[in-house]
């Protein structure tokens, strides 16, 4: 049954992912192909990374001109892609300052790192502790799984950082509880993504930024997962009217590229001296170049306006489908950050769907997280819809 191909790699490669047993060798905008020619329309996206789509032609025309220009120098120098990227991604956030890298946990190290050191640099040395929240996911590295809210994360690399405290996302008086003298930071993703496309309550975030306010705590928003526009704005913590001390961003900003970025204010970057972290791929001029036409693409196509349009329409779709089927528990998420919850385990919808041409995903067993390409028209939400009728028939 398995081809050559997927026989060699289970020799060679780490046993890390549980994969599917096709190789994908080529994408176009929404859609993918394997290597026996099936098409799937894609709606994984790489993880909600491709927000473009695959293969978009101007972010590889970027990448192929910069490519042959300069991919890296070094951080002991300037390049321009990088301060332009930089120039853009803080015109249009809260942000004063970028720290580039290469993934969200590295992102999300960078955080916990300037947290912990614009303490030290006020002299209080024992306000190091983050609180985060059950059920968040913030990376695989020690720092990032320590802050992870999931003991299945965490389980088997103990000892874990010191430091990290968990409270239930949406529960306020927990948090209040938790948060004393000890406390940098307050960590959390705007809607939790592999937790489960959990979202806050309404007023959550405008009550947790007055109590990190009153408490002289920092804000940190994870944005790896809803920033560069997945749920209709550029970055989550627009829709609540707030804004973060700190934010991390990875994962759709280069298209595919690895980059990562953590985001900050002028008070807090300010902690961050020469010396005080560093990397070496982070910010090449190639990622960088590519980035910028990724955004610069995402404003002039009006994409923030689609994926709203769009993802309000693909909710409703996921609603009439709830109505159908009793083993439809629950719909959620804003624009294309969408979940629907089964009653019953997912995978097997999830391979259905799979052998009709669809790539979807599962995560936490039963919970069927819709991230496309910010691209995607109506008539393949169409098409995937009236799959899942079927499949859940
Ligand atoms: C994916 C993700 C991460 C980790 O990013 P990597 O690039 O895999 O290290 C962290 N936080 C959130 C919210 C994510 O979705």
């Amino acid at each position: 049954m398995k081809n050559e191909v997927i026989q060699k790699a289970d020799h060679v490669i780490a046993k890390t992912y549980k994969r599917f047993p096709v190789v994908l060798t080529k994408g176009e905008g929404c859609r993918l192909w394997d290597k026996d020619g099936k098409s799937y329309v894609d709606f994984v996206a790489g993880i909600a990374v491709c927000n473009l789509g695959h293969a978009h032609p101007r972010v590889a025309k970027a990448i192929s001109e910069q490519a042959g220009i300069l991919f890296h120098t070094s951080n002991l120098y300037y390049t321009v892609p990088q301060i332009k990227l930089a120039t853009w991604l803080t015109e249009n956030s809260f942000a004063d300052r970028v720290f580039f890298c290469n993934s969200g946990a590295e992102a999300n190290e960078a955080a916990i790192k300037l947290a912990r050191k614009y303490f030290k640099e006020k002299g209080e040395n024992n306000r190091f502790r983050i609180v985060s929240m059950e059920k968040s996911f913030h990376g695989r590295t020690m720092a990032t799984l320590s802050a992870t809210g999931q003991e299945k994360i965490r389980k088997g690399f103990e000892p874990e950082l010191e430091g990290f405290d968990y409270v239930p996302f949406n529960d306020l008086d927990a948090l209040q509880r938790r948060i004393d003298v000890t406390t940098c930071a307050v960590l959390v993703e705007p809607i939790q993504g592999e937790g489960g496309i959990r979202c806050p309550a309404s007023e959550y975030f405008a009550t947790v930024r007055r109590m990190c306010n009153e408490a002289g705590v920092l804000l940190i928003f994870d944005e790896i997962q809803t920033g560069i526009g997945r749920t209709g704005k550029l970055f989550a913590y627009e829709h609540f009217g707030i804004e973060p001390d700190i934010m991390t961003l990875a994962k759709a900003l280069g298209n595919g590229l690895p980059i990562g970025a953590m985001l900050a204010k002028e008070n807090v970057a300010e902690a961050f001296g020469p010396g005080s972290h560093a990397s070496t791929f982070g910010g090449t001029p190639l990622v960088t170049a590519a980035s910028l036409e990724v955004v610069n693409v995402l404003f002039e196509e009006n994409i923030l306006d689609h994926c709203m349009k769009i993802g309000a329409y693909f909710k409703d779709k996921l609603f009439w489908l709830k109505d159908r089927h009793s083993s439809v528990e629950d719909v959620r998420g804003i624009g294309l950050l969408l979940g629907m919850k089964l009653k019953t385990d997912g995978d097997d919808v999830v391979i259905s769907c799979m052998e009709r041409g669809f790539l979807i995903n599962c995560i936490q067993g039963n919970i069927l997280r819709f991230i496309p390409p910010l691209t995607i028209e109506r008539e393949e939400i169409d098409a995937l819809v009236k799959c899942l009728d079927e499949v859940l028939d």
